[in-house]
């Protein structure tokens, strides 16, 4: 079902986006990585910056409930779908380039998978980035929550962000410090701000070294993780002095089970959709595993994956 408010965003937006790129109730299970969640009432894919404003304008102007997504590798959509618009970029926000002056300044698009754009930089001899070729999200995303692995974040390499804001005005370049990077942290968290590319800072290295290097970290990866399962990676967000996958693992729940979801048997920080898991049995195990926990350690895991249109 379409709200008002959402019937009169889509026919604004349908005068600036092509009919091809707005779709209606559009399955979220076919956009999570964790393959689970209902439709969106609308799902609009804007390919530059133009679109993006007029569809965000569109949005603010209506009242209309909206979310940007990026590769949907973090996010939990309810069974039951979401009622708003989902934005996804594609187009020109998918763009890389290496500045012609500064060979150590790369500006990547929002939408530029963090795989790419690790594949892209290894081939330029650009050395630092390593430690995000292996997650599955966009760069957008990334900036968003400061994503990291293997002792790098985001905010190690990022030397400012494209921003506009949630209404679609307000374009400025915003600089690392401007965006308020702490753990699983930036300020677009707050304000709601769009990221629209980052200029990544690195250095030059041996195109070998730093293709050894990524080989290297995948390796681990899919030695650890469940990587031939979906999931959001982490569930939960590391705890002040502690490990969530060490606090699941001692409170005796490896392998716990509701439905299709569960605690990976590999890694305990992930739950996992086994096959047919609905985001339902996702969050009956992700409930379980809060509640044993803090009856274990007195740890309230806090969620890291994003619930859209479901709570714990
Ligand atoms: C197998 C697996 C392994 C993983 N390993 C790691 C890991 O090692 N480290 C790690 O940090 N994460 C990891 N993750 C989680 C996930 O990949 C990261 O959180 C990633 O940064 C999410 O990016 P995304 O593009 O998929 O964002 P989405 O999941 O689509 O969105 C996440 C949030 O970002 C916001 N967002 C997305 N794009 C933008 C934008 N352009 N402007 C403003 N807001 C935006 C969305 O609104 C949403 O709130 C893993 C996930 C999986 C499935």
């Amino acid at each position: 079902m379409m709200t008002e408010e959402v019937r009169r965003a889509i026919e604004e937006i349908s005068g600036v986006i092509p009919e091809s790129r707005i779709r209606r109730d559009e399955p979220m299970d076919a956009h999570t990585s964790f393959r689970t969640g209902g439709p969106a009432a609308a799902f609009v894919v804007a390919e530059n910056e133009d679109e993006l404003s007029a569809a965000l304008s569109a949005l603010a102007g209506s009242g209309a409930e909206h979310l940007l997504m990026g590769n949907g590798s973090n996010l939990l959509v309810a069974d039951e779908g979401y009622p708003g618009v989902i934005i996804k970029l594609g187009g020109d926000f998918e763009s890389i380039e290496q500045d012609e002056e500064d060979p150590c300044l790369v500006r990547v698009g929002a939408a530029k998978l963090m795989s790419s754009t690790s594949a892209f930089l290894t081939g330029r001899g650009l050395a630092g980035f390593e430690f995000a070729s292996g997650i599955p999200g966009s760069i957008g995303g990334a900036v968003f929550m400061n994503a990291g692995a293997y002792g790098g974040e985001m905010k190690d390499v990022v030397e400012s962000v494209r921003v506009m804001d949630a209404d679609g005005t307000g374009l400025r370049e915003l600089g690392n410090e401007e965006m308020d990077f702490s753990y699983r942290h930036s300020a677009a968290e707050e304000n709601g701000m769009i990221i629209l590319s980052a200029a990544l800072r690195l250095r030059s290295d041996d195109r070998e070294a730093i293709a050894a290097r990524v080989a290297e970290l995948s390796a681990k990866r899919n030695a650890k993780q469940p990587v031939n399962f979906p999931s959001a990676g982490s569930t939960f967000k590391r705890p002040a002095g502690g490990y969530a996958a060490a606090l699941i693992e001692e409170a005796g729940l490896k392998g716990y089970r509701a439905g299709g979801a569960e605690v990976s048997e590999k890694h305990s920080g992930f739950v996992i959709n086994r096959g047919g898991a609905t985001t339902e049995d996702v969050l009956a195990v992700m409930r379980h595993v809060r509640e044993k926990v803090f009856e274990n350690s007195g740890i309230m895991l806090e969620p890291e994956v994003r619930l859209i249109n479901c709570s714990l």
